[in-house]
């Protein structure tokens, strides 16, 4: 844990539980992608590369997780470096309240405000093309949040944040986060057509061949929306289908899996209704979801 691991002659990535992408860029200078959970990952990653007589210039984050720009903040007051963020991931790293108040769709419970769900907040710019270093390309990969990106280096090492769930995540929980389902099944097919030589998911080992990973992700999105669309039957209410769901899938409700599942189960019940697979009706009062 916490060793600087070697990808390429100058692609490297911190053993940490949210990996952060070290890549070097000339003149002794690197780029981070993302920052790992907090100021204390931050800082032993800032040491590992410090002791390599190396500068931190830049971090690109993939998306606005707390553990992926969790040390941002104390990065940047150290090194000066500049951060730069996709899209509205950007916005969300400047505003980390926004987080934990999309998950649970109002101001969050009490249970929702620590750093788990709210990093500190940094100064993140919007991701342009002309800001990254030569050689380095972002790829668009949304779903797992609205404008995850990935890193592309050389042509052939993809940091790719959280575009995949590891197979442990699939097996260990059965339902994972998501936002968007159908971005999500999109950016696995782009993934498919990148062509690179190493992958590296942040919460997994790197990947040199991910058709396996990608199946199998397809496959249990397909088992969950089935599931989701097999519950509402003849017209449940959200509660009702959330704690089917948990008991399905033998996860015991906590203030967080409420926020993580249930926005899942939401983004889940709004892609069945694209697909005509589920409706909406209205009982005493009460919006409930049934099979078409
Ligand atoms: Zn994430």
């Amino acid at each position: 844990m916490y060793e600087l691991k070697s990808l390429s002659e100058r692609c490297r990535y911190v053993e940490c539980p949210s990996r952060i992408g070290v890549i070097e860029i000339g003149n002794g200078e690197v780029c981070f992608i993302d920052s790992g959970n907090d100021r204390s990952t931050a800082k032993k990653a800032l040491k590992l590369i410090e002791e390599r007589k190396l500068k931190l210039k830049l971090i690109f984050n993939t998306h606005s997780h707390a553990d992926h720009i969790g040390g941002n903040k104390f990065l940047s007051e150290r090194t000066c470096c500049e951060i730069y963020a996709p899209g509205v991931e950007a916005a969300m790293t400047r505003y980390t309240y926004l987080e934990p108040a999309l998950l649970y769709g109002g101001y969050p419970m009490p249970a929702l405000r620590g750093k788990f769900m709210i990093a500190e907040p940094s100064q993140a710019m919007t991701l342009e093309h002309e800001k990254l270093p030569p050689g380095i390309k972002s790829i668009s990969l949304p779903g797992h949040t609205p404008e995850m990106t990935g890193y592309i280096v050389d042509g052939s090492i993809a940091y790719i944040g959280d575009a995949i769930a590891p197979a442990s995540t699939l097996e260990k929980y059965g339902i994972f986060y998501l936002y968007d389902v159908s971005d999500y099944l999109k950016s696995l097919d782009t993934l498919m057509s990148l062509g690179c030589s190493v992958y590296l998911p942040s919460h997994s080992a790197p990947l040199y061949d991910i058709e396996e990973i990608v199946n199998y992700n397809r496959q249990k999105i397909s088992e969950i929306a089935e599931k989701i669309t097999e519950i509402c039957d003849t017209g449940l209410s959200f509660d009702e289908i959330l704690a089917e769901a948990f008991n399905y899938y033998g996860i015991t409700i906590t203030p967080e899996q409420y926020a993580l599942i249930g926005s899942t189960l939401r983004s889940y019940l709004s892609y069945l209704m694209d697909q005509g697979r589920v409706s909406t009706v209205i009982e005493n009062n009460m919006l409930k979801w049934k099979k078409s």
